[in-house]
């Protein structure tokens, strides 16, 4: 009977194993995970399960019974190790395990703050896993002082939980402001304004020299000296991609298992879906860290792994919830050639990101209506005039009537 292994029981992974038996796969199917918990759903670890108003139970994404009635054999608390493709195997702890068709759905991993700059310091955490929330829980509560070092999304998730828990936060950027891989000027300065509103402090440009403290955290020196007291420092620096299983199998990567546009590896047999896979996109490679990208490539990979051969073509979208705000991103912003804003730079706003008449991208603030008919727009390719956007007087809606 034929075996298909899945590497990396995060979203994607999920997703590949759940599309393949919908799909009418009936052969082995084995999803392996480092983590001790099933498969969960990350974007609530930053916001709501931080602030305890989600369950544990609620994350997972199936309850555990899911899996054996799905002849899913989950194992989980273990990384694969040492994929050999020649001998179509890899090895999980004492194990040898044979499959036929491999799924690479690693993932990312949090970059740490290295133990050189105070990164291994009590008191400092990383927003990336169940286990890291479960250790930052009690530590934040507690807290009077809290320094985010970052200011992308994580970080700024993080400061609006500490300030809802009632501490004093400091969010530290090294770049020349926050959000600068993730969203526009526009989008952060709006952004900005609400987190400042709310009481959080925010540092842009400015460099972390080091976490000071005995073995636990006490402050966070910058290049210039100025020291800010800190008893909980929250990293979210950016993420990495977990491609050494890859490489070590001598799969193309690039920072990112690099795949061709159905989701396949340089070897036949091998495929990755997910946060951890480089796809073409227009006319380069792109890599998405998203839980959308995570489902639709894995629904279209596993597919593909059934003999489909369609091309995953990537319909990107984004959201953040900060304090009572959703930052919605749709599309993604590259090659644009003028930007129009609604909304006078105050919530609701919406920017959109146009390339000639093509919409390429909108950032929706708090409007939720701009991001559906944006949505809507790009996936659809409809042309649609900047200036009409941009004129307050035109009913957003009556563009997807033409
Ligand atoms: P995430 O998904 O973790 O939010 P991003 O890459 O979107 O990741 O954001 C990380 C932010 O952290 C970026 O704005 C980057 O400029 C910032 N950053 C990276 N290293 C440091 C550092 N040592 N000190 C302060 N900010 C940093």
């Amino acid at each position: 009977m034929s075996h298909i292994v899945v590497v990396g029981a995060g979203q994607a992974g999920q997703q590949i194993c759940a599309t393949l038996r919908n799909e009418g796969f009936e052969g082995r199917l084995t999803l392996i995970g480092a983590e001790t918990h099933p498969p969960y759903q990350r974007p609530p670890l930053s916001k709501g399960y931080l602030l305890g108003e989600i369950s544990r139970e609620r994350l997972f994404l199936k309850p555990e019974a899911w899996y054996a009635d799905h002849g899913i054999d989950l194992r989980l608390g273990a990384p694969a190790e040492n994929i050999d493709p020649d001998a179509r195997t890899l090895r999980l702890g004492a194990e040898v395990i044979s499959w036929d068709q491999l799924a690479i759905a690693t993932g990312l991993a949090a970059r740490p703050l290295p133990p050189e700059a105070g990164g291994d310091l009590g008191g400092v955490f990383t927003v990336r896993t169940l286990a890291d929330v479960d250790r930052m829980e009690a530590p934040l509560k507690a807290a009077r002082n809290v320094v985010v070092v970052g200011g992308g999304y994580i970080g700024l998730e993080a400061a609006a939980v500490g300030r809802k828990l009632g501490a004093e936060v400091t969010v530290v950027e090294a770049g020349p402001r926050i959000l600068g891989r993730v969203a526009s000027a526009e989008t952060a300065a709006v952004m900005r304004d609400i987190h400042i509103e709310h009481g959080v402090t925010i540092r842009e440009d400015a460099r972390l020299d080091r976490l000071v403290g005995e073995r636990q955290v006490s402050a966070a020196r910058l290049a210039n000296g100025e020291e800010l007291p800190a008893d909980v420092v929250i990293v979210g620096i950016g993420l990495i991609p977990q491609c050494s299983i890859a490489q070590a199998a001598g799969l193309k990567c690039d920072g990112g298992v690099i795949v061709d546009a159905y989701g396949r590896t340089s070897n036949p047999a091998i495929w990755a879906a997910g946060d951890c896979a480089l796809f073409p996109f227009r006319g380069g490679l792109a890599r998405l860290e998203s839980v959308q990208n995570a489902i639709d490539m894995a629904q279209a990979v596993a597919r593909n792994m059934l003999g489909a051969e369609k091309p995953y073509e990537p319909m990107p979208w984004f959201w953040s919830d900060q304090y009572d705000v959703k930052l919605q991103i749709a599309g993604l912003n590259t090659g644009y050639d003028r930007v129009v804003m609604r909304g006078a730079g105050k919530v609701p706003m919406s920017l959109w990101y146009f390339c000639g008449s093509e919409l390429r991208a909108v950032d929706a603030v708090g409007d939720a209506r701009a991001y559906m008919v944006g949505k809507r727009l790009i996936e659809s390719g409809a042309r649609v005039a900047p200036d009409e956007v941009a004129d307050p007087e035109t009913d957003l809606k009556a563009l997807l009537k033409r």
